[in-house]
Order: C-alpha cells, then structure tokens, then sequence
C-alpha cells in the first residue's frame, strides 16, 4: 500500500466513496475481451459502466458528491452530457433540488432527458460560457451547491471507486488504460491502483484534437486548447484554467498520455462492437484504438474502462457500415471493419 499525502484525493477518500454509493451506482461487470487479449498478449479486462443507469460511469462521482453535500436548497451544473444525466439522476435518487443549465443551442432531446429524469432545466444565452454563469448566479441568489464533472475531491473520489472495484477483482492487472478528458476519472482510478500497487502502470488516452490535459502536463500548468469535433464527443472541454485537483493528480500519477486520431477511433469503435459485441461512445473505444493503432504496448494483464454508451444511434450505425460520418464541419471517411 502506498499513499500520496500531498494529493488532494486519498485512497481512504476513495474507501469512504465506496460506502456511500454502494448499491446505487457501483458494482459493474469486469469483462475479459478474448479478442483483445489475442492482439496484446496478455488477458484483458473491461469494467462496464455502461451498465450505470445513466449510461456512463459519472453517476459515481456525481452520487459521491451528491450524498455528501448536506443540507441544501439544492445542486447544480451546466453539463449537457453524462454529467448533467448524473446529477440530475442522482438529485432526484437523494430527494435533493436539482438545476441543468443550458444553452439556448441545446438539442430539444437533451433538454426533454434531463427534465425527465426530474432536473430544472435553465436555458440562457449562447455557448457554454453562458449557461455557466446562469450556473453561477444560481449558487449566489439560490444558495445551490455547484457539482462540477472533474475538479472536485468528491467526484474524483467517487470515479476513483472504479480502480478499487477493478484492483479487488483483478490483483494481477499491470497496465491500465482510461479514457481522459477533465481527468476526474483517470486521477481517481490513478490514485485508487497506485495505493493498492504502486507498480501498475496508468496510461491516459484522448483524442488528438483538443487534448486539453496533455497540453496542460506539457505546459506545467492549466492551459486551453481549440476544441474541435471529435467521435469520442464525451472527452470534448477544457480543465479549466483555474484547476485545483483533477491536474495536479494526473501530472503526478500518469505514467503517460497517448493521442488517437479519429480514424483510430473510429477503428477502435469497430473493434469493440465487431469482436467484443459492445455499442459504446466513442470515448469508451480509446484503448482499442491506441492498442489496434500500435501505440501502446503492454506487458501483463490489462484493464480499461467501456465509459459511456450515450451516443447518436444513427451516427453509430453509420460508422459501424463502414460509412462517412459529419465531424462539425469535417467528414470522417468510412472505412468497413477488417478492409
Ligand atoms: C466524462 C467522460 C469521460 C472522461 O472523464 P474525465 O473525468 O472528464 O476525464 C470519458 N468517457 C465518457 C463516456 C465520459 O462521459
């Protein structure tokens, strides 16, 4: 066992998350995948959060985060996504208020979700940017506590579970491979492994385009970078320039970042639903594709993270028939699995 005293997320934090969401958002399956294990070697094993109820892994930290904040009128935040799917769920599980806040360019679908799972939804204004400040102003004038998806202990702590589920199952796991964006989940995986065995080995995977926390590492501080459409849309956003937590956990604890490019995504996303039978998000086939693109080498047993499977169903198909998919502005040229 081994800890990092100058982190701000412990393994008794992570311990602690684990008794408060038992039974409501842990417990996935770990999965072997005998197609991956033939490419790399070794046994591979896949930890399924796309069996949460909310279709992605940040029910845990948003769970965490939710049933630790006490006596408030209520939470809040500005995520469209998992996330904001998260909060919503886990608010209305703990009988606590919840606020979405949105933008006006949000899709009507997305608007219905949240509200159906019990949310407010506030709508204001143009970008991102905006429907944080309607976020902001209902911390000042209502009192609501903000839930952010990755700069906070609890949420980290509440991602974190996942490691421990993964370690306890798995002992012998040497490398794993996560999915990244914010970090929330490779900093609380990170730290959860690295305390159980100091001698795995956490790679992070995100696209090329946009890899915010990469840039960030390399900089040796938060940094902003162009975001641009991507498959893997879930490991969309910066970190924030003002990031306490989910930066100084990944710069620490990341044996090595590595960046796809769409077409690897693409391939990856192939790979899981063709050989592994899964649909996911793109941002849950990352590890398939730095490890079918060559990129990454492992050498033991391995474990990764199937994150989401909150996608567009006719973008999905499209991809899995071999056909172009619109990238923003972009075309992604279709290519038939296995030619
Ligand atoms: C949020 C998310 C990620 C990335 O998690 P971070 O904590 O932001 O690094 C990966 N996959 C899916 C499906 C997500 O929703």
């Amino acid at each position: 066992m081994s800890d990092f005293p100058d982190l701000p997320v412990s393994i008794a934090d992570i311990r602690e998350a684990a008794r408060t969401i038992a039974g409501a958002a842990d417990g996935t399956p770990l999965v072997p995948s005998a197609f991956m294990e033939e490419v790399t070697g070794h046994p591979y094993w896949m930890k399924l959060e796309i069996g949460q109820a909310t279709g992605a892994f940040k029910l845990r930290g948003a769970t965490n985060a939710i049933r630790r904040v006490g006596d408030v009128p209520g939470v809040v935040c500005c995520s469209t996504g998992n996330h904001g799917r998260a909060v919503a769920f886990a608010a209305n599980e703990a009988g606590i208020p919840a606020v979405v806040c949105m933008s006006e360019l949000v899709p009507e679908a997305k608007v219905a979700r949240i509200r159906a799972m019990g949310a407010e939804v506030v709508i204001e204004g143009q970008s991102q940017d905006d429907a944080q400040k309607a976020a902001d102003r209902m911390v000042e004038t209502r009192g609501l506590v903000e839930v952010p998806p990755f700069d906070h202990p609890d949420v980290i702590a509440g991602q974190g579970t996942i490691g421990l589920e993964m370690l306890e199952a798995r002992p012998g796991l040497s490398t794993l491979i996560i999915p990244l964006s914010g970090g929330g989940l490779a900093a609380g995986v990170a730290v959860a492994a690295k305390a159980l065995d100091p001698d795995i080995r956490i790679i992070g995977v995100t696209m090329e385009n946009g890899a915010a926390m990469d840039a960030s590492i390399r900089a040796g501080r938060p940094v902003e970078v162009r975001e641009v459409a991507s498959l893997a849309d879930s490991l969309g956003g910066g970190i924030g320039l003002s990031n306490r937590y989910s930066f100084p956990i990944c710069r620490d604890l990341l044996d090595e970042i590595v960046l796809v490019t769409e077409e690897e995504i693409r391939d990856g996303m192939q790979a899981l639903f063709f050989e592994d039978a899964l649909v996911a998000e793109g941002a849950s086939a990352v590890a398939h594709a730095a490890i079918l693109a060559g990129k990454i080498t492992v050498g033991g047993p391995t474990g990764t993270i199937i994150t989401g499977r909150n996608l567009d169903t006719s973008a999905f198909m499209r991809i899995m028939a071999g056909e172009d998919v619109a990238l923003g502005e972009a075309t992604l040229k279709g290519k038939a699995y296995g030619t």
